[in-house]
């Protein structure tokens, strides 16, 4: 597991050698009321609706697999983890 705030570059580089992967996104103290899981590939948290605005002012916590995404969410907040309508993780 990584967790990205605040650092593009390197969150950019993870879904870049990740393809596979999946991220979480949240808030920066993440919460119950906002996870909302990708595939790292979803343009949503990649390029977004703003390409030029930072990616990481929302905390994205990477994985290598599904099932370790949805068992660190679960196992904090049981039933709030969402998944993208876009990407269908
Ligand atoms: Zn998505």
């Amino acid at each position: 597991m990584n967790s990205f705030l605040n650092e593009d570059d390197p969150y950019r580089e993870w879904t870049r050698t990740h393809q596979a992967g999946f991220v979480i996104n949240s808030y920066p103290n993440p919460t119950s009321n906002y996870l909302m899981l990708h595939t790292a590939q979803c343009k949503t948290i990649n390029e977004g609706i703003d390409p030029g605005s930072p990616r990481t002012a929302y905390r994205k916590t990477c994985f290598e697999s599904r099932l370790e995404a949805v068992d660190w969410a679960e196992s904090q907040w049981p039933g709030a983890l969402k998944q993208c309508s876009r990407c269908h993780p």
